[in-house]
């Protein structure tokens, strides 16, 4: 380790009551307020909050591509000014060259670096295949997919070398699987040590996907943009999402987002059939879902439920579902006849189509009948089970309403991609 890392206590990146204020008075803006933050080598942190919280802004700050407007950023103990080098920022969405082939796209990169051409080929040969895009070496970006063209973008970033690699939402405008797939590939690069990498700073709203990569996850809430509070991650990988020591830690940071000190009320029951009790789902789609939190999220995050069910002329009965819904998923909380959205459910509306799907992905395998629905999926060897096999087990649990709770759970599941139900056959099905 260079001498320079130790004379300030390891830390590759320390951010020092860092402040962003936009505008002027009375205009004046707070994005940032008093910003302390410090990265080691070897390490990656997840950033999570709701939007418009100030992560990117703290992310171009730290590359130094904009000014604080106070404090400093340090980085192997020297201030930042002006672009710093050794760091490297991948947007959500990467913009390639159209004109050029999917080699020609990464050795610009090392152009750009002062890599001797002679270097380059070779050098580019060898991250397009590291990021498993062998094969599609002489391909243009727009005979790719989304995820393929994000993995583009994530061998130019690696083309640089960059000791500190920033990540904004990199997988947020993927589709579930590309970024599940993606993921695991950048895990597996970050763990093996495969690239020089020395740490990680990603920006996500996704929850789960902190917890999966991170080693530390930084939670900022805004008005002004702050941070709130850190958590550490200490499993181990390869870490898995069914793994009770990972559903522990990621009720806990939904409960720091949602800024409650209390985990959420974990019990949500049994599996359909087994001993004890199965929370029932409300009969509300997602859609439905979907604009009541756009709704909210246009009127302050909060309304009073009766004013709210006159405005969108509905009967209490019928809003009360969808509130249910919301409040079950973490969105909302209501009280004393006023609802009001969580950070979670704030995120959610400001979220893409794609971006939401994750969401809902990550709430509803929390809750036992979906999530009994999607192992017996997963464990059949053709991944199709008859409907009236699911029917069945739910009689036990539900009796008369065992049709409606698999109406909204098949309705949710689409939505997030997870199973589906084939007309045809009569069958439930594992979404590819
Ligand atoms: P996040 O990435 O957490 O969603 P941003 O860093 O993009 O948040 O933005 C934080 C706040 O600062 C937002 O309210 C945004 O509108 C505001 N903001 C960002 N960039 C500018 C800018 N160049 N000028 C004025 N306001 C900005
Ligand atoms: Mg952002």
């Amino acid at each position: 380790m260079p001498a320079q890392l130790n004379a300030n206590g390891g830390s590759l990146l320390s951010v020092e009551n860092v402040t962003k204020a936009y505008g002027r008075a009375p205009r004046r803006f707070v994005a940032l307020q008093d910003i302390n933050l410090s990265i080691r080598a070897g390490e990656f942190v997840g950033l999570l909050g709701p939007s418009g919280c100030g992560k990117s802004t703290l992310l171009r700050i730290i590359a130094g591509l904009n000014p604080p407007t106070s404090g400093q950023v340090l980085y192997r103990g020297e201030p930042v000014a002006g672009v710093n080098p050794h760091a490297t920022i991948v947007f959500q969405t990467f913009a390639l060259y159209p004109w050029l082939t999917v080699l020609e796209n990464v050795e610009v990169a090392l152009k750009a670096r002062g890599v001797v051409r002679a270097e380059r080929r070779p050098r580019s040969l060898k991250l397009i295949d590291t990021v498993g895009l062998d094969g599609f070496e002489s391909a243009y970006p727009r005979e790719l997919s989304g995820g393929m063209r994000q993995k583009v973008g994530f061998a130019r970033a690696m083309a640089v070398e960059p000791e500190l690699l920033c990540l904004d939402e990199p997988f947020s405008a993927l589709d579930v699987l590309s970024a599940e797939a993606l993921r695991g590939e950048l895990l597996e690069l970050w763990t093996s040590k495969a690239i020089p990498t020395q740490a990680i700073l990603m920006v996500t709203h996704n929850i789960e996907e902190a917890v999966l990569m991170a080693d530390r996850i930084v939670v900022m809430d805004k008005d002004p943009g702050r941070v709130v509070t850190a958590l550490p991650v200490r499993l181990r990988h390869p870490r898995q999402r069914k793994d009770t020591a990972f559903q522990a830690l990621v009720d806990k940071v939904y409960a720091a987002v949602a800024g409650r000190t209390e985990p959420e009320a974990a019990v949500s029951g049994t599996a359909p059939g087994q001993p004890g009790a199965t929370e029932k789902l409300p009969a509300a789609r997602i859609n439905a879902l979907a604009g009541l939190m756009e709704r909210l999220n246009a009127d302050s995050g909060q309304a009073d439920l009766y004013r709210l069910a006159a405005e969108l002329k509905l009967e209490l009965d019928d809003l009360l579902p969808i509130v249910e819904a919301a409040e079950l998923l973490g969105f909302a909380q209501v009280a004393e006849g006023d609802i009001r959205l969580t950070p979670l459910g704030q995120t959610f509306a400001d979220a893409s189509i794609l971006a939401r799907k994750e969401i809902i992905a990550g709430r509803i395998l929390r809750q036992p009948t979906v999530r009994w629905v999607y192992e017996t999926l997963l464990r059949d060897n053709d991944q199709r089970i008859a409907e009236a096999y699911v029917l069945d087990r739910l009689r036990d649990e539900f009796g008369e309403y065992a049709q409606a709770q698999l109406d909204t759970a098949i309705n949710w599941a689409r939505y997030a991609e997870i199973f589906a139900f084939d007309d045809d056959t009569g069958e439930l099905y594992l979404e590819k």
